[in-house]
């Protein structure tokens, strides 16, 4: 039994800035400022972005922490208004569409989430591009806690909870876009698939040593096997 745990933006869908705009507006409204424009967002958690931006318009670590959940309330107010009607442009990736029936279809694969974004951000932008988020049989998010590195064993104790069973964390495989997403699966010995669909290329996520990479998600076959050999 595999558990696939598969990141959002970059790998299931691209927003095309949605979820950046709206955050830089959540934070100009809280804090003033939308922080840095060369601070990067992929790979990372919704809190920690916050905490960082922050960190470098020179806020300490009490006045940011006093403001998280008032920026990421706003946050998500901005990604629904950034996100409605149908000229946003976010779409689904590549063959995910179909490696998300496949994966669902499948008898030793579960169907699973490992995302920055908060549990509710995460569940707009699915249902933005027509993924129900109750596909998804375990999830671990943004919301759960602001270190991605903390989010595998979080993924693997609620799979256990939810499958009645103790998952193994080599039998969690992470798929995701950013070196982060490989990254984060090293601690507790989970397995990690990087994809080049975000802003990293084949080679630079291959300096990972992920189990396996591929340019998109499109084949769908040679995907299940690489989540059922990772
Ligand atoms: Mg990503």
């Amino acid at each position: 039994m595999k558990i696939a745990l598969f990141d959002i933006d970059g790998t299931i869908l691209w927003s095309r800035g949605a979820g950046r705009r709206s955050m830089e507006r959540a934070l100009t409204g809280i804090f003033g400022t939308p922080g840095p424009a060369g601070y990067r967002y992929d790979g990372k958690t919704d809190k920690q972005i916050v905490r960082e931006a922050m960190q470098h318009e020179g806020f300490s670590g009490a006045e940011i922490d006093s403001r998280m959940d008032a920026v990421l309330d706003r946050y998500v107010r901005e990604l629904v208004i950034e996100l409605a009607g149908d000229q946003h442009g976010t779409a689904l990736l590549p063959g995910v569409a179909a490696l998300l029936d496949a994966v669902e279809q499948h008898d030793d694969i579960v169907l699973g989430l490992l995302t920055g974004n908060l549990v509710r951000g995460a569940e707009h932008k699915l249902r933005v591009v027509g993924v129900d988020p109750g596909r998804f049989v375990v999830g671990a998010f943004g919301s759960d806690h602001e270190v991605r590195s903390e989010l595998p064993a979080i993924a693997r104790q609620r799979a256990s909870v939810v499958l009645g069973r103790d998952i193994a964390a080599a039998d969690c495989v992470i798929i995701g876009d950013t070196p982060n997403d490989v990254a984060c699966s090293r601690p507790i010995g989970a397995r990690a698939i990087a994809v080049a669909t975000g802003h990293y290329d084949v080679t630079a996520l291959a300096a990972c040593c992920p189990e396996a990479v591929f340019a998109d998600l499109s084949n769908t076959d040679a995907v299940l096997q690489a989540i059922i050999d990772a």
